[in-house]
């Protein structure tokens, strides 16, 4: 049987400073298999990751506001609701709110495998054009 849990009832955990820049609320909504979570994350204005990657691969899929994910690298790549962006296994990343973002940006992160953190995103390659 289907069962449903609404929005407000998922804990909110706030990311630690030592692997996101600014004000981030994870909440996690549930394993889909094993080895695979489904987290709802919170972007505050002018929050992101750190630089970091996944052994398995990651889906981002774009709730609301503006964000922004960049492979080291590649071009950065903006986002809105609705878009989803696919992060290949063992590939350095970030992602976050776009900097002009003015309120706040979430997705659901669908990620497997395990994660390793990085350096910070330089202030430039966060708002570059
Ligand atoms: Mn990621």
């Amino acid at each position: 049987m289907a069962q449903a849990k609404r929005g407000e009832d998922f804990e909110k955990t706030k990311g630690s400073p030592d692997n996101f820049t600014g004000n981030v609320f994870i909440q996690n909504t549930g394993k889909v298999e094993e080895g695979a979570t489904v987290l709802r994350v919170t972007f505050e204005k002018g929050a992101h990751t750190f630089w970091h990657k996944h052994t398995g691969r990651q889906v981002l899929y774009f709730l609301e506001g503006k964000g922004r994910v960049q492979l080291r690298g590649q071009e950065v790549i903006n986002a809105v609701s609705g878009d989803v962006v696919q992060i290949p296994p063992n590939t350095d990343h970030w992602h976050g709110a776009h900097p002009e973002e003015t309120d706040h940006m979430s997705h659901l992160a669908i990620t497997s495998g395990e994660l390793t953190w990085e350096e910070p995103v330089a202030d430039g390659e966060y708002t570059a054009k």
